[in-house]
């Protein structure tokens, strides 16, 4: 049996492990951290639990492709519920609110209600969102790999596909925010914008609209953690190892070909490595010298990440009349990481079990922005705690001056900056994602560099702009690679 050691137990590492597992590999995974799921984490501080990832799954609905990959690689199951919010979001403008609906006839009638001037614009997107719901995310199988089971390719779902690609190149070519200004009402503009951030392309937008009206897009029950030891568990349960706390500083590389990781100074053989840690640091710093192939050289130079602070409180006040995911304009901007923030989103759990003590609420938000150069100041500078507190006590005055029945109940604060991520992710800057923006191409990088054999790589940064999705096809389609150099046939049952 063949050794493969895989770097990182996050959803790509997990995916591999379990992929390569089944397809008859010897697999370790060393795992920096003490716990599985990286990106894809929650957690607990005084009895509130903090969702600090997935806000919500593409594949969770059992009609699509992708339910069937998460389903064989453990992240869900027939007991695993899935929360589909509706709305999905709400964004509050003026004493007014947009409701993005997940049925598209109440949609488009609720947003002809909010602006009748913009029916021509509201009845082109709702149209364009019905085309865009035939497009799913494809599992397909390399070239020239032997498998268990052929992924299957339908003539007449590629067909039904062809109205939604024939519009791609009008979404493609602009951002949310330019999108959005064909809207005369600032409320609908301002909804769109914000969908999945206004420097975004719009494709991204119409994307994440049609999942959410296809009735995909929802979050399963327990959330991020409690997915991440579903799938730990299953790889364990497949005869798989992870080792936890071991950081891989080296791949060891001989004669042209991987053939272990360093840890701790330790050498340990394998005879492939699968590095699911952020490929863009990873290229740089695993290896005796940086890997130069032209796609290594445009990713550092075309990479743009997501990142972002996270702020969840604990509310001693039942928030059950707040919207479950809820944006707003402040009067008084946010100063996060020296960056002035007038929108603020936030996460509401009060309707989910087990998030919060009785009669208590966990809120979340998730402010996008590079203030990755302020954070690591402050901690040079030793005002990093301090800031963080500044920072959790303006949030609050905010959501108390807006919610007067959270002030002075906030049993618990905690601030995740870039600096936190990038301590427990080893990743670019600490980011999770890449920014789509108009200008820049789908990027999609090989598995498998071509300077050294018995390598490959898998993870979010390899499939922009990432996500749980891509990094799981990614994890799945560096197995794929493994088991064709190997002549080995891969165990996948999609
Ligand atoms: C706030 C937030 C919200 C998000 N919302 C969503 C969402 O709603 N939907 C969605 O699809 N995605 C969402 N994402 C993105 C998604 O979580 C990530 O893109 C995805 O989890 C990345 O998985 P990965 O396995 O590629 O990388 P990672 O999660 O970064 O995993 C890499 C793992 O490798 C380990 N590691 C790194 N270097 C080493 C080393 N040298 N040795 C040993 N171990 C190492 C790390 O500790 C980590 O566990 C969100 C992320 C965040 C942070």
């Amino acid at each position: 049996m063949k050794e493969l050691v895989v770097i990182g137990a996050g959803i790509a590492g997990l995916t591999a492990g379990i992929y390569a597992r089944q397809s008859g590999f010897d697999v370790t995974i060393y795992e920096s951290h003490t716990i599985p799921g990286g990106a894809c984490t929650s957690w607990r501080r005084k009895g509130y639990l903090f969702e600090g990832g997935m806000h919500w799954l593409t594949g969770s609905s059992p009609k699509t492709t992708f339910n069937k990959l998460w389903r064989e690689v453990g992240a869900l199951d027939d007991h695993v519920n899935i929360y589909n919010r509706d709305p999905f979001l709400a964004f509050e403008y003026n004493a007014q609110t947009a409701y993005l609906y997940r049925d598209i006839d109440k949609l488009r009638q609720h947003f002809l209600e909010i602006s009748p001037d913009d029916e021509k614009e509201i009845i082109n997107l709702c149209r364009d969102i019905k085309k865009f719901t035939k497009i799913a995310m494809p599992i397909l199988d390399i070239k020239n790999v032997r498998v268990k089971k052929k992924t299957s390719f339908s003539w007449s779902a590629f067909f039904s596909t062809l109205p939604a690609l024939f519009r791609m190149s009008f979404y493609v070519n602009q951002s949310s925010k330019e999108f959005s200004k064909r809207f005369k009402s600032p409320l609908l503009q301002l909804l769109l914008e914000n969908i999945v951030g206004s420097d975004n392309k719009a494709i991204g937008m119409i994307f994440t609209i049609a999942t959410v009206i296809s009735g995909d897009g929802g979050y399963p029950e327990g959330g991020s953690l409690a997915m991440a030891n579903r799938m730990a568990k299953y790889f364990e349960t497949l005869g798989g190892t992870i080792q936890y706390g071991k950081s891989v500083s080296k791949v060891l590389v001989q004669n042209g070909a991987a053939c272990g990781v360093v840890i701790n100074g330790e050498q340990i053989q394998a005879d492939a490595v699968i590095v699911t840690q952020d490929t863009l640091v990873a290229i740089d710093t695993l290896f005796d010298a940086p890997i130069c192939e032209p796609w290594a050289q445009k990713m550092r130079e075309s990479t743009k990440p997501t990142l972002n602070t996270f702020i969840s409180v604990g509310v001693e006040a039942d928030l059950s009349d707040v919207p479950e995911n809820l944006e707003f304009i402040t009067d008084e901007p946010l100063l996060c990481g020296g960056i002035p923030v007038s929108i603020i989103s936030i996460n509401n759990y009060a309707g989910y079990k087990g998030y919060a003590p009785e009669g208590c609420t966990a809120m979340t938000s998730v402010i996008l922005g590079d203030s990755y150069d302020f954070w690591k100041a402050c901690k040079e500078n030793g005002t990093y705690e301090a800031e963080k507190q500044k920072l959790a006590e303006a949030f609050t005055r905010i959501l108390a001056k807006k919610y007067p029945q959270i002030a002075g109940k906030i049993a618990v604060w905690d601030v995740a900056t870039p600096l936190t991520y990038e301590r427990y992710l080893h990743s670019y800057k600490g980011s999770w994602m890449s920014i789509m923006e108009k200008e820049s191409k789908m990027k999609s990088y090989p598995s498998k560099p071509e300077s050294i054999n018995n390598l490959y790589f898998a993870g979010q940064r390899i499939m922009s702009p990432g996500g749980l999705p891509a990094a799981a096809e990614t994890g799945r389609r560096a197995v794929q690679y493994l088991c064709r150099d190997t002549n080995t046939v891969f165990q996948g049952n999609i």
